[in-house]
């Protein structure tokens, strides 16, 4: 065993020596030319006293920055790799808080919900964006989405109809394993709850991805046009079970006024026109 360890330190390459390199005169070490630090240590083992290689400053500062670099390096690439997973629609990388333009009032809600998201996960707190078309609660999901998603925290975004035709070709034990994987992300929207169809079907796949949610702890936010009152009191039981579930767990944030669509589509259009009269 000894043995052993002695030909190991033995075989332990000497410091390398660079041209700038010198002797320190009083210990006899290798000093380093750039960081005036020793590149050497002596060492005594077994009795026997030894000149070891070691770290000068600057190589260790070298390779902690090479070590950061990496970990930046893998941070980035799970981010891209959440962010390919978890925005399935590619518009929606474009919709980021820094795009917001201020107008909404209800979009304060949204950038609380993700300075607070340690404790809405811990609590499985969502949020229920309602309010008429086009008045930007897909804008804020997606931002969430993108915020979250930039801390490394796993969301998907999608929505029921997208889903449902997921499921359509699948057999029932498939069909478990899929609605299962959506618990792998920590945050889970929904876009558009109550356009999908309205069949026994298609309300009891929605029923089971809200339940499985429910049962989980996990947050989900759900954006709908349908109005708050319609949610809190729908016509029948297959979808009272979904919406008191959803109420349950999510806090209604009402989107409201303003017509944002219509205003860009405006926008775009006196663009347009600007573009087509030069
Ligand atoms: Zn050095």
């Amino acid at each position: 065993m000894r043995d052993e360890l002695e030909r190991m330190i033995d075989n332990i390459p000497s410091a390398t020596r660079e041209p700038e390199d010198t002797t320190d005169p009083a210990t006899g070490l290798l000093i380093c030319g750039k960081c005036h630090t020793p590149k050497q240590c002596r060492v005594t083992l077994f009795g026997t006293e030894r000149l070891l290689p070691c770290l000068c400053q600057c190589e260790q500062e070298r390779l902690k920055a090479q070590e950061a670099a990496r970990q930046e390096q893998e941070r980035l690439a799970k981010i891209h790799r959440l962010k390919a997973n978890g925005l399935q629609d590619k518009a929606l990388f474009a919709y980021t808080f820094d795009r917001d333009d201020g107008q909404n009032p209800a979009m304060k809600y949204a950038r609380r919900y993700v300075e607070h998201w340690p404790e809405m996960k811990e609590r499985g707190q969502g949020l229920l964006l309602w309010g008429g078309v086009g008045t930007g609660k897909t804008f804020a999901a997606a931002c969430i989405a993108h915020a979250l998603t930039e801390q490394s925290v796993p969301v998907l975004m999608t929505n029921f109809s997208k889903i449902l035709n997921s499921l359509s070709g699948m057999f029932s034990e498939d069909r478990n394993k899929y609605l299962a994987s959506f618990n792998h992300f920590s945050l889970l929207i929904i876009d558009d709850l109550g356009i999908e169809r309205n069949s026994e079907y298609a309300l009891e796949q929605v029923y089971n991805v809200v339940y499985s949610r429910y049962l989980s702890r996990l947050p989900l936010i759900i954006t709908t046009n349908l109005p708050l009152a319609e949610l809190q009191a729908p016509g029948d039981l297959a979808h009272a079970r979904i919406y008191d579930r959803v109420l349950e767990r999510c806090t209604p944030v009402c989107f409201s006024g303003k017509n944002y669509r219509k205003d860009n589509a405006a926008a775009n259009k006196t663009e347009a026109a600007r573009l087509l009269n030069e």
